[in-house]
């Protein structure tokens, strides 16, 4: 989402005449698109921040957007007095106010909802993978997460907006759509005539499109992982075989206090649903631990469902205590050396299951989008159907979406050639 949201960010400006530059000393404006997720991001943009206004040209203008900044407010201004403008995640599209009066200080962290949808201007041109925010905010009120303070509440895009954006993409180069929402599958929108439309319907919708060739979505809290959607991955095939469904801990006992109330069994259920409906159907997820009150035995919980699970792609956390959460106040907090001992157990795990699978692909034909040239220049890099990335040699006017024969592999990535 924050990828989205700075693209987005780069694409308003340009259309305000402006060009990008990676050198701070160059820059007319410098924004840092921020995530307050855990308190190590957090800290990281105050310090750039004192970084970037020593290195900065005397006029540049600079500030902060996205979620640290509606978490520090005003008090980011008392911190670093020269700034110029802290957005909220749902302000930004208020940011070319600052180029139109620079002397200005341009706060606003509000939530408005889905005023930016109609406030950002038209994109002219996709990229190949088109990210399509279908909603803002939650409403899961998860313990440890700072993002319902941060992001808002739960509020869906309607699906002719939706609709309008991602025919738009698809006629203007891209090839996959992402559906984005912190609960994207948990997408609801009632038009005037009281009819409702969920995720499923999108994705019925977005496969009848020519152009667009995959679809995928990201991420899903598990219990709104209704039937109809996951139908969707036996009938439409050009929904790829990979979903992120975070379960965040194995143990019963910390997801209650995570607020995250549903069983390890209907967690398991669903996913025997979707290999029922998907056989070739591969899942990430992302896992705290550390949480408050964690034991030893909990977090072999998590060791086990991750070996039952099995997932191919993972992002695994130490518990970082939020402003504004539950969590924070709960008593007892887990030291850090024994967060960083259980991380990192959890990760050789993780890891070395994520290069089976990799492994697992050699001879395999996949069907992969081109993401672009790598740094050297001298290869290309494929997306295969989960998400990993495939090295094959460059060749001129290589081919958008083609098959690619799997050669080797390791934990990161795959290595390829054409099969045509
Ligand atoms: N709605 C999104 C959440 C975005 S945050 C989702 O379901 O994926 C992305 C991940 O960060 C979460 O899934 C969780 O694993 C992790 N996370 C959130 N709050 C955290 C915290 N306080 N400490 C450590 N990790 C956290």
């Amino acid at each position: 989402m924050n990828v989205y949201d700075g693209w987005r960010i780069a694409r308003m400006l340009e259309h305000r005449g402006l060009t990008q530059t990676d050198n701070v000393a160059d820059a007319d404006i410098i924004i840092l698109n921020t995530c307050a997720v855990r308190a190590k991001a957090t800290d990281k943009v105050f310090s750039a921040l004192g970084r970037i206004r020593r290195a900065k040209k005397p006029n540049a203008l600079f500030g902060i957007v996205g979620c640290v900044a509606r978490e520090a407010g005003a008090n980011a201004f008392r911190r670093i007095p020269e700034l110029n403008f802290v957005l909220g995640p749902q302000s930004y599209h208020k940011l070319p106010e600052i180029l139109d009066d620079p002397d200005s200080r341009l706060l606003d962290i509000n939530l408005g909802g889905l005023e930016k949808f109609d406030s950002l201007p038209q994109l002219e041109k996709s990229p190949r993978i088109a990210y399509i925010p279908i909603q803002e905010g939650c409403n899961h009120c998860c313990t440890y997460c700072i993002v319902p303070y941060t992001r808002g509440r739960e509020i869906s895009r309607s699906f002719e907006s939706v609709m309008h954006d991602t025919i738009h993409a698809a006629q203007t180069g891209a090839i996959e759509i992402c559906f984005l929402g912190q609960n994207v599958n948990g997408y609801k929108h009632t038009d005037e005539n009281g009819k409702l439309y969920r995720l499923s319907d999108l994705i019925r919708e977005t496969a009848k499109i020519p152009e667009i060739m995959r679809i995928r979505f990201t991420s899903s809290y598990p219990t709104e992982m209704t039937d109809d959607l996951i139908s969707m991955f036996a009938t439409e095939p050009k929904l790829l075989p990979f979903l992120n469904m975070p379960i965040q801990s194995g143990s019963q006992n910390v997801l209650s206090r995570m607020n995250r109330p549903y069983t390890l069994e209907l967690y398991c259920d669903i996913i025997n649903k979707l290999k029922q409906a998907r056989p070739d159907i591969q899942i990430s997820s992302d896992f705290i631990v550390g949480f408050p009150g964690e034991s030893d035995s909990d977090f072999d919980d998590t060791m086990k469902i991750a070996q039952k699970i099995k997932y191919i792609n993972s992002y695994s956390f130490k518990y970082s205590p939020r402003p504004h959460t539950g969590a924070a106040l709960m008593s007892d907090q887990i030291p850090e050396n024994i967060k960083a001992e259980r991380l990192a157990k959890l990760d050789a795990y993780l890891n070395e299951v994520q290069r089976e699978f990799n492994i697992s692909c050699i001879d395999k034909t996949l069907s992969c989008l081109l993401e672009g040239p790598d740094k050297t220049g001298k290869h290309l890099i494929y997306r295969t159907p989960y998400m990993q990335p495939c090295i094959v040699e460059y060749r001129e006017n290589a081919p958008e979406l083609t098959d690619i024969i799997i050669t080797d592999a390791n934990k990161a990535c795959l290595r390829g050639k054409f099969k045509i």
